[in-house]
């Protein structure tokens, strides 16, 4: 008797198991399709180099570096030019012990001084023409750090830096970056030449910042990044980025920019401009190049029925309900009603059947549309929670969205809830974390029951996945 309950309890969650990996099924699937990790190396065009050679110095096929530069056949690549160049993992040229990626505010001299490794060193193994233009990103090998335990000033002696530098197993380049000379090879008898070792890091700004970061520094189609700063004395920030001014939130000497790019931002190298300006009214300006890479979303192709099908392709009236979402979904202020740094709760205790930003091919062609948010499916019934504190922007019943439930979370942050059997909220009304907003249904133009989950920031929608995965401040 005893044996057969146990029997029983054991049983209960494996078969509960069974359900979630098959309905997980055929999202693994559909990943298991993606080309195998890729990194993205920067590569500076070299005199008469193709891409050919480019192709064969990396084993990347020439359509692909072709494809990651908007590249036609038959365009020719210029001297000094700089090109992305996928690498699969594992591939990575020179024996690369490990590699890392150059953040805001880091170029190749600078990520040399912090890892202790000579400047010329990284320079060669990167291919590096100017070792002071970092693009962030942009992903570096790292070579063997040599074998010293220097630390302290050592005194240069009627001998020239460089012999010193050479007898302390250093770049003599490496020592006259980190003490801002001109030429390692012309010092004065009895100058302090600082050496690296136990030192502290030199900082990676200058004044009037103390900090600058990007989170995460690889940028993505389709993805949020935050642009955070901190500066010597208070005042504001502009953040300008795809010829775009991104509002900023100042809290005296803090300041926090979200950045969400659109799912079809062109993969590329762009310049990120960061005005500060003092309360005294002095200004400074940071400028550095940000890689935007490709998402690598997929493609789905549904098969939906006939009349589905014929309001989805009503371009009018799609375009007349999407007006109206965006629209309210798109205003800045600068409150934040979600927790900083805290993970948000996924919506409802369901599935992932379709992800963020996949391309949907509908009835073979007929229709192409791209997937604005993620849909998570569950029975009818499932209850939807709000992931993270905010308030009822609107609910409404829409012709193809079914009934819809907008939050607002602050700082340009709106999620939608699409497709609801029963809204549970009212508009202006707030909400906190887990606090149940809906029950999932199947209203509007859907063809099963699940809640589509968009997440917009200004009004760009980006994926929502990514803001339960990774803390934003
Ligand atoms: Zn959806």
């Amino acid at each position: 008797m005893s044996s057969r309950w146990a029997m029983r309890s054991f049983l209960i969650p494996v078969s509960l198991l069974l359900i979630v990996v098959s309905a997980l099924g055929p999202h693994r699937s559909a990943e298991a399709q993606q080309p195998e990790p890729m990194r993205v190396i920067v590569h500076i065009v070299r005199a008469g180099e193709t891409v050919d050679d480019i192709s064969a110095q990396y084993q990347t096929p020439a359509a692909t570096i072709m494809q990651a530069n908007s590249l036609n056949r038959g365009d020719a690549v210029r001297t000094g030019q700089r090109i992305l160049v996928p690498v699969a993992v594992g591939q990575l040229p020179y024996g690369t012990i490990e590699q890392t990626t150059l953040g805001l505010a880091q170029s190749l001299d600078e990520l040399a001084l912090v890892l202790g490794i000579p400047l010329l060193d990284l320079a060669r193994h990167n291919g590096a023409v100017n070792p002071t233009a970092g693009v962030t990103g942009q992903a570096v090998d790292v070579p063997p750090r040599p074998q010293t335990t220097l630390g302290g000033d050592i005194t240069a002696q009627a001998a020239p830096l460089w012999r010193e530098a050479f007898r302390s197993n250093l770049s003599p380049y490496t020592l006259a970056l980190d003490n801002a000379l001109s030429d390692p090879f012309r010092t004065v008898p009895g100058q302090i030449v600082r050496v690296p070792g136990d030192q502290p890091a030199r900082p990676l700004v200058r004044e009037p910042w103390t900090g600058l970061t990007l989170s995460p520094p690889v940028l993505e189609q389709g993805r949020s990044t935050v642009l955070q700063a901190t500066t010597n004395r208070p005042g504001t920030l502009t953040v300008t980025f795809l010829d775009t001014v991104w509002p900023s939130y100042s809290d005296g000497t803090t300041h926090t920019a979200l950045i969400p790019l659109g799912r079809y931002t062109e993969p590329g190298i762009y310049p990120l401009t960061v005005v500060f300006t003092a309360d005294d009214g002095t200004s400074s300006t940071f400028e550095q190049p940000v890689i935007v890479y490709d998402g690598r979303y997929a493609v789905e192709r549904l098969f939906i029925p006939e009349d589905i099908a014929a309001v989805l392709s009503d371009e009018a009236l799609v375009e007349q309900e999407l007006a109206y979402v965006r629209g309210l979904m798109t205003t800045f202020s600068e409150e934040q009603y979600w927790e900083p740094g805290a993970y948000w709760l996924l919506p409802s205790p369901a599935v992932l059947t379709s992800a963020y930003g996949v391309t949907r091919d509908y009835n073979d062609g007929r229709l192409t549309q791209f997937h604005t948010g993620t849909d998570l499916g569950a029975r009818a019934g499932t209850p939807i929670y709000a992931p993270v504190s905010g308030v009822v922007v609107a609910t409404a019943d829409l012709q193809v969205r079914g009934l819809s439930t907008i939050l607002y979370h602050g700082r340009g942050v709106f999620t939608g809830y699409w497709h609801q059997q029963a809204i549970l909220v009212e508009p202006n009304q707030s909400v906190t974390a887990g606090e149940q907003i809906g029950i999932m249904g199947n209203t509007g133009l859907s063809t099963a029951a699940h809640v589509h989950w968009e997440l917009r920031i200004l009004g760009v929608p980006v994926d929502p996945m990514q803001w339960v995965r990774q803390p934003f401040p």
